[in-house]
């Protein structure tokens, strides 16, 4: 096909990295795409607690040569053109595109950027690449993800997805070191990780406990008890309590980000058991620890504890079967994890992130 190029510019959301609140609105060149490159028409992309932390200045890094950093890594897609060379999609395709994009370390060269060795990786919205948060961009065809027209409502949740998906693979993966039946899972914290872990270990028949701070009548406790899981409201509920009222705990998703949490959860996982770490403490809390508890817990317990980051296409794959499972299991599920849409000139207020929101999207084009 040839490769199209359409003149002009686009309207995106940009901010100056590391200055606080400096999100807006930003006029850039249209991409084209030029030959080995898909061009994408963004329809909605998801809001995180990322977007909201570059936007405070925490952290974030532009393009090399630009001083701005389109923002956004979570968007579902059309497919608009392909340039020469682009094999397997075609324009009016949905897509969803993964996040990081590879250096030159074995890791990433293997097809495993969340993996990487070196940390010269660069993140679309995050990290060195400008993120989805505009009309267009552009993309190599290797990391972008076809969704099925069926899932159209609700694809856009692919990327969080993609984080439980390793997580729990990870787990998994890790537990093969011995004979592992896992029976029950305790999900701390029920922000968008801790509702999608629940829902992937649900499709995997455990028993499944949630603490968390919102109210028992929220949406987030509704969603997490339609999957068949319990739902605990708790505030300053001590974890290390968790392992007396439930017994054996074969598995642990710390979803909360607080460190003490995750020190706690390590107390508490059974025999055999493993503790998964997702949120980052961004802080320099120092606390005490019972270690010479945890030490020996984890020597005779053969427990282990492992951290997860990111997510390569292998997740996002896997994402795109359990979007499927788990709206034939609870129908509509998808849908009611999407809280807000906000129009495109609303970015600020889709940024400013809310108690009761799950997922908000920024709607970008219809
Ligand atoms: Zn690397």
């Amino acid at each position: 096909m040839m490769a199209t190029t359409i003149a002009g510019t686009m309207h995106a959301v940009g901010v100056t990295p590391k200055k606080p609140n400096s999100a807006r609105q930003v006029e850039l060149p249209k991409p084209s795409a030029s030959a080995g490159l898909a061009l994408m028409r963004v329809l909605e992309v998801g809001i995180d607690g990322t977007d909201t932390e570059i936007n405070e200045g925490l952290y974030g890094e532009a393009p090399p040569g630009s001083n701005v950093l389109v923002i956004g890594h979570e968007a579902l897609s059309l497919v608009e053109a392909v340039g020469d060379g682009v094999a397997g999609f075609q324009p009016g395709d949905l897509v969803v595109a993964t996040v990081r994009r590879p250096d030159s370390c074995p890791n990433c060269q293997a097809g495993e950027s969340d993996m990487c060795l070196s940390g010269n990786y660069t993140e679309r919205g995050i990290k060195g690449a400008h993120g989805y948060m505009g009309q267009y961009y552009g993309e190599k065809p290797d990391f972008l993800v076809k969704i099925p027209p069926t899932m159209r409502d609700y694809a856009v949740l692919l990327e969080p997805l993609s984080i439980v998906e390793k997580a729990t693979y990870q787990a998994w993966k890790i537990q093969e070191r011995m004979l592992w039946q896992p029976k029950r899972a305790v999900v701390l914290g029920a922000g968008p990780i801790g509702i999608l872990g629940t829902m992937l270990l649900r499709l995997k028949e455990l028993e499944v406990h949630v603490y968390a701070k919102n109210p028992p009548e929220s949406i987030q406790a509704q969603v997490i008890t339609s999957t068949g899981a319990d739902y605990h409201s708790v505030d300053d509920h001590p974890v290390t309590g968790l392992r007396d009222e439930l017994g054996q705990i074969d598995f642990i998703l710390e979803g909360t980000g607080n460190s003490v949490v995750a020190f706690q959860a390590m107390s508490q996982a059974g025999t055999n058991g493993v503790v998964c770490l997702t949120g980052v403490s961004a802080g320099n809390r120092s606390i005490q620890i019972p270690s010479d508890v945890i030490n020996l817990q984890m020597v005779l317990g053969n427990r282990v504890v492992f951290g997860t980051v990111n997510a390569n296409r292998r997740y996002f794959e896997s994402g795109v079967r359990h979007f499927d499972e788990a709206e034939r299991r609870w129908p509509g599920i998808w849908k009611r994890l999407i809280t807000r849409r906000v129009p495109f000139a609303g970015f600020a207020d889709a940024l400013n992130r809310k108690p009761e929101d799950i997922k908000t999207l920024l709607i970008v084009s219809a």
